[in-house]
């Protein structure tokens, strides 16, 4: 039984991964947290639909100042370690198989300017596990990526597409079975109280209080707080305004489908892929969890530059996902011949989609586009009031660390 030994009433404002982890690290540390949320379950939101691949940077080729990259690689080497004080979690049970990125026709970047990039990606990720003492998702010492003979190219990808394959060991890590520990350990702890189908609308400073203000079906709610936290991600901005706060720059939302298909796979049935450099998509095999896949032209369905954008997940009916979801599969399938062979229901097939908010209001088929950047993410405080623009999954355990720390005075 955990026991509040602290004097701090804190809120957090939103129950995704961001939320839980940090809900979970503060219960750990003695305190009390209410943890709002709209949606009557936690974690169904992004932290759910996303693709859980665990950035190591390689992604983030176009960023020429390296930040982004080093920004994911940080998280990358933590996120493991961080999310087991809060779960008990075996690695090997929610990996995918290692990613081939495919260098699409059109790529913004060459393979041998990618290769410079990977490698540096490699020759970092050495650094920050200090030699292998900090292992990446727990299980590996290094990284690799290794450009591919074009013999092999037929072996993965369609040499009408694809130009050149890297071999990396890349992963991805599958958000349901996360979401699912993260609830349960939700569920067990006593420190703190998750205060569902609430919708935060403001919050206002009080004298040395914030309070919150929030609605419940038809009743209005509202408390008192010495610390808040802000990670409701699709609702960040606009709460932040009522704060009077502002992002640091243009910014858009994105809404994006995250297909999955639940049967389970063998190794050979799917390669998981990146394909890379531009508006083009993945897909990830799980194993007995299934597969992932995205295709971006088609499954990048909402744009929005409002503080708050529409609630897309009850814009579309059964039928409209399901025809984004074959798009999708069609465009890969020319792309990656082995989906030619996968069999499935279509009862198996879950096309949920989930938002983006990112800074930048220029999409990622051009070269200046802000989206292919990810570093001015994270926490930004002013007094008692925190707001947490994630930015990636991958650096979610690593943030609410940070945050954890923050509140208790560290840094
Ligand atoms: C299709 C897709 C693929 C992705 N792939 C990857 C990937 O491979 N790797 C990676 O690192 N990242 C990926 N991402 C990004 C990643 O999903 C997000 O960065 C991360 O999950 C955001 O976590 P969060 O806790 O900040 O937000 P969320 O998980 O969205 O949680 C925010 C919560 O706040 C709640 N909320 C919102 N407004 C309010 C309000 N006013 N009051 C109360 N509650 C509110 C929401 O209901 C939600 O539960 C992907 C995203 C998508 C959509």
């Amino acid at each position: 039984m955990l026991v509040s030994l602290k004097p701090k009433k804190i809120a957090i404002l939103g129950a995704g991964g961001m939320g839980v982890c940090t809900a979970l690290e503060l219960a750990q540390r003695g305190y009390n947290v209410d943890l709002y949320e709209e949606h009557h379950l936690p974690l169904r939101k992004a932290s759910y639909a996303n693709e859980g691949k665990v950035h190591v940077g390689f992604i983030y080729a176009m960023d020429k100042s390296f930040h982004t990259a080093y920004q994911m690689l940080v998280g990358a080497v933590h996120f493991t370690e961080y999310l087991k004080r809060w779960v008990e979690i075996k690695p090997e049970e929610m990996i995918s198989t290692p990613f081939y990125y495919l260098v699409h026709k059109g790529s913004l970047l060459t393979a041998q300017a990618l290769n410079v990039h990977y490698q540096r990606c490699c020759e970092v990720f050495d650094q920050l596990s200090g030699g292998g003492k900090m292992k990446y998702l727990g299980l590996f010492d290094s990284l690799q990526a290794t450009l591919l003979p074009k013999s092999k190219i037929e072996e993965i990808g369609n040499p009408e597409y694809i130009e050149d394959i890297f071999e990396t060991t890349e992963y991805a890590v599958d958000p349901r079975y996360i979401a699912e520990k993260l609830t349960e350990a939700l569920a067990l702890n006593p420190n703190i109280n998750l205060i569902a189908s609430t919708k935060v609308e403001s919050v206002s400073k009080v004298g040395s209080y914030l309070r919150v203000h929030a609605v419940q079906g038809d009743t209005k709610l509202t408390e008192d707080y010495t610390d808040v936290i802000n990670s409701t991600w699709n609702g960040l901005l606009e709460i932040d305004r009522t704060m009077g706060i502002e992002p640091v720059g243009t910014w858009s939302h994105r809404y994006k489908f995250g297909n999955k298909i639940l049967v389970p796979l063998k190794r050979q049935d799917l390669p998981s892929t990146t394909m890379v450099l531009g508006p083009f998509g993945d897909t990830v095999n799980f194993g007995d969890r299934g597969a992932f896949m995205s295709w971006y032209p088609i499954g990048r369905t909402g744009w929005s530059e409002a503080y708050r954008p529409p609630d897309w997940d009850s814009m579309y009916s059964p039928e409209e996902r399901m025809e984004v979801f074959q798009g999708s599969f069609e465009e890969l399938k020319k792309r990656v011949p082995a989906l030619d062979k996968l069999k499935f229901d279509p009862e198996s097939v879950d096309p949920v989609g989930g938002d983006i908010l990112a800074l930048g209001n220029i999409d990622v088929d051009k070269n200046e586009s802000r989206l292919h950047e990810r570093f001015e993410v994270g926490i930004r405080s002013f007094g008692n009031y925190h707001s947490v623009d994630t930015g990636k999954y991958t650096i979610i355990p690593y943030l609410a660390m940070k945050m954890a720390d923050r509140i208790e005075g560290k840094v």
